[in-house]
Formats: C-alpha cells, structure tokens, sequence
C-alpha cells in the first residue's frame, strides 16, 4: 500500500483500492454492493487515516513473559461522520477502530446556492482531547467539510484528520487555504467539478448510490 503525502494530501494507491473505486465509480452497480465495497474501502483508508493515532506504553505479560507494548490513549479517538453520506466512511472506520467514539454532523448543500446547512450535531464530550476523523465520501466544493472542520474548532478540537474517497482539485484548494495543517486521506484525487458541483468523472451522489434514493 502507497501512501504519498504531499501537501499533507495522503493518495492511497493499491490495485485493491483502485478495484473497489471502480465499482464504486460504475453506475450499474446497485447500493447494496455499494454500500458493502465502501466499507471495505474505508477499512483499507482507516490504516492511513489513524496512521497517527496517540498510544501509550503499557506493561503487560503474555502467556511467556512480561513485555512493554501499546494500547490507544484515554479518551479515544472520535470518528465524525458528516451525515449522510459520510456514514458509509465512519462505518467502516469504527469496524476497524470499535473503540472510538462516533459522532455526526448534519450539514446539507442548499442546492441554489450551494452553501452547507448545519441541521444536525451529536457529539461526545472531551471533544478537545480527542483526536478527530472526520469522513465524508466526497470532498467536492470543500463548503461541507470547511464547515464541519468550524464546528469542531469551536469546541476546541486540535487534532483533525480528514478521509474521503474523491477530493476534486477545487475542494481541495478550499480545504488547503482554510486548513493549511490539517492532512486529507483520500483514494482518489479526480478531475475537476461540474457546473452543479459534482465531481468529475466521480461517482454520483453518495448518499444517493448507498441508500438507493436516486430521483429520476
Ligand atoms: N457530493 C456527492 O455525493 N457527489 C459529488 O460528486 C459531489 C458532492
């Protein structure tokens, strides 16, 4: 597995990667088996995303003998899925990660003007201690992510790391002009939005591939 960093953009690029975005990525491919290869993707994006996750030495003793080794730092990470798309990320990142908290955000896109609406938030407390991954399948304009990164701010949250699946170069720019410091983790860096803001070539509405609520 290849991870890149530049400009705290980490691309993760494998063939098994590159498989599941190309179901992902296909319009015939129903929610169910796309919901099931999102989760299998983000179980591959959780190893970079938690990549710096905060342990801590502990004396323990195996059946043999007595060892130094290291468990996750009290209060665990929370993983903040913004809803609802973002779900089918945080999913699959607590799967791998069962003890961390999980918290969301509702934001929608008002689609005239295409600003986050923030109608939603459920979070833990000693969010300002916890080291923070904030999923959303797609990093399209940035307004959403900009937004919940805001929130999480005001609570005093320092230690964010981004994941998506698809950032578009415009998202990115937004993110990296707002949030300088803080790292994307994604599977794909696509080519450019569309006059609606979807991503191009992209795989449609997330939240409309998993759940199936597609309008013709
Ligand atoms: N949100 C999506 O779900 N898809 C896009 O292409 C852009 C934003």
């Amino acid at each position: 597995m290849s991870v890149q960093p530049v400009n705290n953009i980490h691309v993760l690029e494998h063939p098994l990667v590159s498989h599941k975005l190309t179901i992902l990525r296909a319009a015939e491919t129903p929610p169910h088996h796309f919901r099931q290869t999102l989760h299998e993707l983000s179980w591959l994006l959780a190893f970079p995303a938690l990549q710096r996750l905060q342990v801590m030495q502990v004396e323990i003793e195996t059946p043999l003998e007595k060892m130094v080794s290291e468990k996750m730092c009290d209060p665990k990470p929370c993983l903040v899925s913004i809803l609802r798309a973002g779900n089918g990320l945080i999913d699959g990142f607590s799967q791998i990660c069962p003890e961390a908290s999980v918290g969301h955000l509702g934001l929608y896109r008002d689609h005239e003007t295409t600003k986050p609406i923030s109608y939603y938030s459920s979070l833990p407390d000693k969010m300002n201690k916890r080291q923070v991954v904030l999923g959303d399948p797609m990093l399209a304009t940035g307004g959403s992510a900009v937004m919940a990164i805001e929130k999480l701010r005001e609570m005093g949250v320092a230690d964010i790391v981004f994941a998506c699946i698809v950032a578009a170069p415009e998202g990115i720019t937004l993110f990296r002009e707002k949030y300088p410091d803080i790292p994307i983790v994604t599977a794909s860096v696509d080519r450019e939005l569309n006059e609606k803001s979807y991503i191009l070539p992209g795989l449609g509405d997330a939240g409309d591939r998993m759940y199936g609520t597609v309008r013709s």
